[in-house]
């Protein structure tokens, strides 16, 4: 089964979820993060992700690198609900002979001081099997500047807008060394406002992840091409929107967006229309989009 067959299962399995304890689910399962409210009010934005070696990092990755990615993987699906990180707990799973669990806790404590969610708790395992890949699990919580700001606000007429510049982040080791988009996400909100309906981070390429906005949205939204801000290097649309792992922020605004926030750029890449899917117009062609990238 596909990634994405299984996430739907989940998502239709999980429709008209509750939570206990007086607990209200404003966001299930299908978004960067899930919200819930608590019983005096309270709004909690919480998500997790994992990182696998072998398919998030190579193997031989300085323990560094693979904390921060790790950290910075759910710090980036936090802000792009808007939101500001507040706590952050991880688990590992150890290959058998690992010896540098002391330094790989500290360091993801150290990246998760610097995004503003102290690890406040963990768990750790080692594997029986040589052959299990360093397997790392960070939940991280937070609490939205305004909204939150989910995939299904995009409406029809909409501008669709990405930050900083698109492709190639596996292949020049940006994946590793990313600054997840908190403070620019925070700065959108509150320049703004309501006038903010969308927004989703890239993981797996633009043109799934607009792809999911516009499912959740039930809207299409259409790319141009010559449009996209790609990092020097990428060669055309395919790799900009396609590579993967770029967690920048895309998101859909009415009415006037700034060039820049917190000094990251912000490009125009498209509309919103109405229809389904993420289309993307190149050299006079239309293509479908969405499941361009990753599917793990
Ligand atoms: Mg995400």
């Amino acid at each position: 089964m596909r990634e994405s067959e299984l996430l739907e299962h989940i998502y239709a399995r999980s429709a008209g979820i509750r939570a206990s304890g007086g607990w209200a689910v404003v966001v299930g399962p299908g978004d960067d993060a899930a919200v819930l409210r608590s019983p005096k009010g309270d709004t909690l934005i919480v998500t997790v992700d994992q990182l696998v070696e072998g398919r998030h990092h190579q193997t031989g990755t300085a323990i560094d690198l693979i904390a921060r990615k790790a950290v910075a993987r759910s710090v980036s699906d936090i802000a792009a609900m808007g939101g500001r990180p507040t706590w952050a707990t991880a688990t590992a799973v150890l290959p058998p002979g690992f010896t540098r669990a002391d330094e790989l806790f500290d360091r993801m404590a150290h990246w998760a001081g610097v995004w503003g969610c102290p690890l406040v708790g963990g768990d750790l395992a080692t594997h029986h099997s040589p052959k299990h890949p360093l397997t790392l699990t960070v939940t991280i919580a937070g609490v939205p500047e305004r909204g939150p700001v989910t995939r299904s606000g995009a409406r029809v007429g909409d501008g669709v807008y990405v930050t900083g510049l698109l492709g190639g982040s596996l292949d020049s080791g940006r994946h590793l060394t990313f600054d997840p988009r908190v403070h620019e996400a925070a700065g959108l909100v509150g320049v703004l406002g309501d006038r903010l309906h969308a927004m989703i981070d890239l993981s797996d390429g633009l043109g799934r992840d607009a792809g999911r906005l516009a499912a959740a949205s039930g809207v299409r939204v259409e790319i141009d091409a010559a449009a996209l801000p790609m990092h020097p290097g990428v060669l055309d649309w395919n790799a900009a929107m396609g590579d993967g792992e770029d967690y920048e922020l895309c998101f859909c605004a009415e009415g006037a967006v700034p060039d820049a926030i917190e000094g990251v750029p912000i490009t125009r890449v498209g509309t919103v229309v109405a229809g389904s899917g993420c289309v993307v117009e190149a050299l006079g062609e239309r293509h479908d989009v969405s499941a361009l990238g990753w599917d793990h």
